[in-house]
């Protein structure tokens, strides 16, 4: 996939719209176009990274997750509970190919999942 076609990468560059809820340098978090729970937010690098597995920038990983974590707390959802998702592939259901995190809340979830 070409970095200039990608979705996420054409969100990133704000060539497409999103619903932002967070935005840095390095960062943009939006909500998911298909909400599978109250809360369901999309963390992504604006470099593009195909898979999880695709970088070894360990700290910008990191930031990844904590902006998570922060965004949950900003949405209400940190106390009662959420859940951190990143599909990988086939198996898990990967349809886009450019590293994203899921923060789903705001519902009581399911374990194992789906
Ligand atoms: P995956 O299945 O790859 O883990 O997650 C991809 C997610 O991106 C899906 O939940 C899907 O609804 C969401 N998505 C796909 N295209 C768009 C888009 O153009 N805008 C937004 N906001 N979400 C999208
Ligand atoms: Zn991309």
């Amino acid at each position: 996939m070409e970095m200039e076609e990608c979705i996420f990468c054409k969100i990133g560059r704000g060539e497409i719209n999103c619903n932002k809820v967070y935005e840095d340098d390095e960062f943009l978090a939006f909500r998911d176009i298909n909400p599978q729970a109250p809360v369901h937010i999309l963390v992504i690098p604006k470099k593009h990274i195909a898979k999880l597995y695709d970088t070894e920038e360990i700290s910008l990983l990191g930031r990844l997750l904590y902006i998570a974590s922060k965004i949950a707390k900003d949405e209400g959802t940190a106390e009662s509970g959420y859940r951190v998702v990143i599909n990988t592939n086939r198996n898990a259901g990967q349809s886009v190919e450019h590293l994203h995190l899921h923060l789903l809340g705001g519902r009581i979830m399911h374990w194992p999942p789906g």
